[in-house]
């Protein structure tokens, strides 16, 4: 029975082109007996690749009348079907009417952001290595004025949060918006008064062709407007990427770069996705510079709508036909009741922490993970998985469901390094640890989707988190990993080098810790047996960079593993074991056939309205102040 089970393991995990990052796809292994093992995961760091920037045709003097709009679909949100611009000036009068349309869209919407922030240094041999970091997690209210609502309980701002260790060198003025301005370039004035647009090129990113457009202020219109560059698409003239910063600024002002890339997540409208910021010279023998990288993602966009409503419309339309199966049966007897008050309270927990928008809901990534669990155990009540949206390395359970942060999933080199990770997990409910029934009862899940972290909490004492580790270790001795292990012991050597230097990223929100202070807690006998961490080894892969194996859809929250081929590292310096790395996400037009679910939310979408005259634009801006006044 095992070798069936690890036989469905071969080929989901193939199928899903998944774990087994690049696999071939198109054969399917038919492994014999004695060749049931884990699914061989190439060890290449899976960082992003640039597979953008392809310019499609020379520079051209005089600007070619852009393609028509391919008549799409007919949701009603659709941008009106104008006439295809005829000239270049045509075209920016459409995005600029397409960015308004944009910020309409979005001023109801509370999306959650999170920023993930990188001091780096330069090494001699490694690059731009990490020597702190900072993470911001909160709601982006898009209202008249864009606002945050943080979910950390220490910190009253981004300022606070992201910059408070770097006041010697940068205060920030004027509100606290930190990265998620830089969502639009100019949220109320993006016009032809205040800005001059002159077309450079079409250039295709990923599967969609743009037209890129430089941006410059016009003269005498105020500081901290955009200058860069915009890429809009050519069917209905949204502007998918943004790249630049903010100016003119005064002489001891700053303001932050950013690379802003939005996806096509509704009919006829791109919606802001991922901030890359990255600031100072990395260069080595630079000392005494501030110099960070930073990654911004917002998620959450149709959370409103992803509640219980459309559920309960469903019962009602179907009432006649509900019958309750269990009808006939006897009450529950006493052990019974008790594990159905404890699947009451998982349920709970798992469904606010997804209505707060930090749990992705269920879906391929979920059986992935599974099928590992059910390589190590058999239980007679199955162990379920679920993806936690954010990036901090982080892992918890709750009743018989184990729960993996985004961000650990990324960093994890291979399938043993899940297993372990999994394997404490799995030893908790083994043992019978995960009792929490507290959250049976449901006004504990009546809070603010911000105070999550404080009334939402699944940690174990010193006492059953070694009980799990000694459990754990047992798991993996008689599973398929067993003889696989180094590769995980190696990933927690990694992690003793940078965790010390990474507090932002290990500090666990709901569960017990990874590591404290930089020393890992768990399973380090594990850590111990296995080979040292030789940085100066290419085809040695501790750990990965951020952001190289889960793609989060930002408008529902859905979570897939990205299937791109593996890329051959030529130098030392692109292993970047938890580092933060700028977004190429591979742009695509929505398959509006297949995504009913968006064209409902986008068709509830205001239509595009004149702008509304506001304050003028005016994003972070950080003030370097000597070091010599703290
Ligand atoms: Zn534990």
């Amino acid at each position: 029975m095992r070798f069936t089970k690890w036989t469905c393991t071969i080929l989901m995990l193939l199928s899903l082109g998944a774990w087994a990052n690049g696999q071939a796809q198109s054969d399917s292994p038919k492994p014999d007996a004695g060749q049931a093992q884990p699914v061989a995961t190439t060890s290449t760091a899976a960082s992003p690749a640039p597979t953008v920037a392809t310019p499609a045709a020379a520079p051209v003097a005089a600007p070619a009348p852009p393609p028509a709009p391919v008549a799409s679909a007919s949701a009603s949100s659709q941008p009106a079907a104008a006439a295809a611009p005829a000239t270049m000036d045509q075209v920016v009068d459409r995005f600029i009417a397409r960015e308004k349309a944009l910020v309409e869209l979005l001023k109801d919407r509370t999306p959650v952001v999170e920023t993930y922030m990188q001091t780096v240094k330069a090494d001699s041999d490694l690059g731009p290595v990490p020597t702190g970091d900072k993470y911001f997690l909160g709601h982006m209210d898009l209202g008249e004025d864009i606002e945050h609502r943080t979910y950390l309980k220490d910190s009253a701002s981004i300022q606070k949060h992201l910059l408070g260790g770097m006041n010697k060198l940068f205060t920030v003025q004027y509100k606290p918006l930190g990265f998620s301005w830089m969502i639009f370039a100019d949220r109320d004035e993006f016009d032809r008064e205040h800005y001059e647009f002159k077309f450079i090129r079409r250039e295709f990113l990923g599967d969609v062709r743009t037209l890129v457009f430089d941006v410059t202020p016009m003269k005498g219109t105020g500081n901290g407007r955009f200058l860069g560059r915009v890429w809009v698409e050519d069917q209905d003239f949204n502007v998918v990427r943004l790249n630049g910063t903010y100016a003119p600024h005064q002489r001891n002002e700053y303001f932050f770069h950013m690379d802003s890339w939005r996806l096509n997540l509704v009919p006829g409208y791109w919606v802001p996705s991922y901030i890359y910021s990255e600031e100072g010279d990395f260069r080595y023998g630079q000392k005494n510079k501030f110099a960070f990288k930073a990654q911004t993602r917002m998620w959450g966009y149709d959370l409103k709508r992803a509640g219980k409503e459309d559920e309960l419309t469903q019962i009602l339309v179907d009432s006649p036909s509900v019958q309750d199966q269990s009808a006939a049966a006897q009450d529950a007897s006493p052990v019974e009741s008790q594990r159905l008050w404890q699947q009451q309270a998982e349920d709970n927990a798992l469904d606010r922490l997804q209505r707060a928008g930090l749990l992705a809901p269920e879906g391929e990534v979920d059986k992935v993970l599974q099928t590992v669990v059910n390589n190590m155990i058999d239980l007679p009540r199955p162990v379920r998985c679920r993806v936690l949206l954010t990036s901090p390395l982080e892992t918890f359970s709750v009743g018989n469901t184990i729960v993996l942060s985004r961000g650990l999933v990324d960093v994890l080199p291979d399938e043993a390094s899940l297993a372990m990770v999994l394997s404490h997990e799995l030893a908790h409910i083994a043992l019978g640890q995960n009792v929490g029934s507290k959250y049976a009862y449901n006004d504990r899940m009546l809070f603010a989707d911000e105070t999550t972290y404080a009334n939402l909490g699944f940690r174990h004492d010193d006492v059953e988190e070694q009980s799990a580790d000694k459990k754990a270790l047992e798991l993996l001795k008689n599973s398929p990993y067993a003889q696989k292990l180094d590769s995980a012991g190696l990933f927690l050597r990694m992690l003793a080098i940078r965790g010390a230097f990474l507090p932002g990223l290990l500090n666990a929100h709901l569960g017990n810790p990874i590591a404290i202070n930089g020393e890992p807690t768990r399973l380090t006998d594990i850590m111990n047996r296995a080979p040292q961490v030789d940085m100066n080894k290419l085809d040695q892969i501790a750990a990965l960079p951020l952001g190289g194996r889960v793609k989060l859809n930002p408008w529902d929250n859905k979570v897939e593993l990205i299937k791109s081929a593996p890329v051959a590292l030529t130098s030392v310096r692109e292993k970047m074991p938890f580092e933060v790395t700028p977004f190429f996400p591979r742009l695509a037009r929505l398959n509006v056939a297949t995504d009913v679910n968006a064209t409902a939310s986008a068709a509830m979408a205001p239509a595009a309205p004149a702008a509304t005259a506001s304050a003028p634009a005016v994003p972070t801006t950080v003030t370097p102040v000597s070091a010599s006044n703290q």
